[in-house]
């Protein structure tokens, strides 16, 4: 919890006990680094959360739908449920802030499912990117396809020119040559 006067994270709970008839915890903490005292209260979120569409219109957020399309994608697929807890609900401080809208969502899900399983990136991509045109969904499939390529495609132009020995611009080639240091550097 950030000190609201200099903003330092590090506040410590000098009490706590409950208000509003049980419905509130009312906690006293106080600022480590500046000393100043302040109050929170922690009530539960009844009212829903709302993130901002396309078309401009507000829609309820809510992570539990997300965490079953998410669960729908990664179906047998070696990605834990708490893995996709944290970030369902990890998404929630976000919209709370206003920080992001519908559309960001699908991104940061598409992303967060980029980095740990290209099976249920893909499956998730199928079904919630609107696609104009099967080419378009190909296209994206193929650049994936590149990506996990790109390491072995390199190693195997490398071994092709370790195979040339008559070649004299491949000699110690390795250290020195600035192109092959880029590319391993895109990878
Ligand atoms: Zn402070």
């Amino acid at each position: 919890m950030k000190c609201p006067f200099c903003s330092k994270t590090e506040t410590r709970v000098l009490s706590s006990r409950p208000s509003d008839e049980g419905h509130a915890i009312r906690r006293r903490r106080e600022c480590d680094a500046c000393h100043r005292r302040f109050t929170t209260y922690e009530r539960a979120q009844l009212e829903a959360l709302m993130v901002r569409k396309r078309s401009g219109r507000l829609e309820a957020f809510q992570p539990d739908k997300l965490l079953e399309k998410l669960r729908v994608a990664t179906n047998k697929r070696p990605v834990t449920e708490k893995q996709l807890r944290e970030f369902a609900y990890g998404l929630e401080d976000e919209v709370h802030a206003a920080r992001i809208d519908a559309a960001e969502i699908g991104r940061r899900a598409l992303s967060f499912l980029q980095r740990i399983d290209d099976v249920a990136y893909i499956r998730f991509l199928s079904v919630y990117r609107d696609f104009d045109s099967v080419e378009r969904f190909i296209e994206e499939i193929r650049q994936l396809g590149d990506r996990a390529d790109h390491e072995p495609a390199a190693s195997k132009a490398r071994d092709a020119e370790e195979a040339r020995p008559d070649d004299p611009a491949t000699d110690d080639a390795d250290a020195t040559d600035p192109d092959r240091s880029d590319r391993s550097g895109d990878a």
